[in-house]
């Protein structure tokens, strides 16, 4: 399984791709407006992103993953 990482730092956000099912949830809980849905694909913008994790729980299909060394820990 690939993961493609969004974020590198303290913590990671990483997208399974293929997952996806575009509901648009995470899109609308960033407080930062970090994250961008556009052609079947999420993107989130790393300069704005401030790893507060709710992006992560509110994906109802966990595509969005938070780790801290390279292991999902949800
Ligand atoms: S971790 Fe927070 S700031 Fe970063 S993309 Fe997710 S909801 Fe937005
Ligand atoms: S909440 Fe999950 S399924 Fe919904 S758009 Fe975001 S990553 Fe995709």
């Amino acid at each position: 399984m690939q993961y493609r990482q969004a974020k590198t730092g303290k913590l990671l956000i990483e997208l399974l791709p293929n997952k996806c099912d575009f509901c648009g949830c995470c899109v609308g809980v960033c407080p930062e407006d970090a994250i961008e849905l556009k052609e079947a694909e999420i993107y989130i913008i790393d300069e704005r992103c401030t790893n507060c994790s709710k992006c992560v729980w509110s994906c109802p299909i966990e595509v969005i993953k938070f780790n801290k060394a390279g292991v999902p820990v949800r």
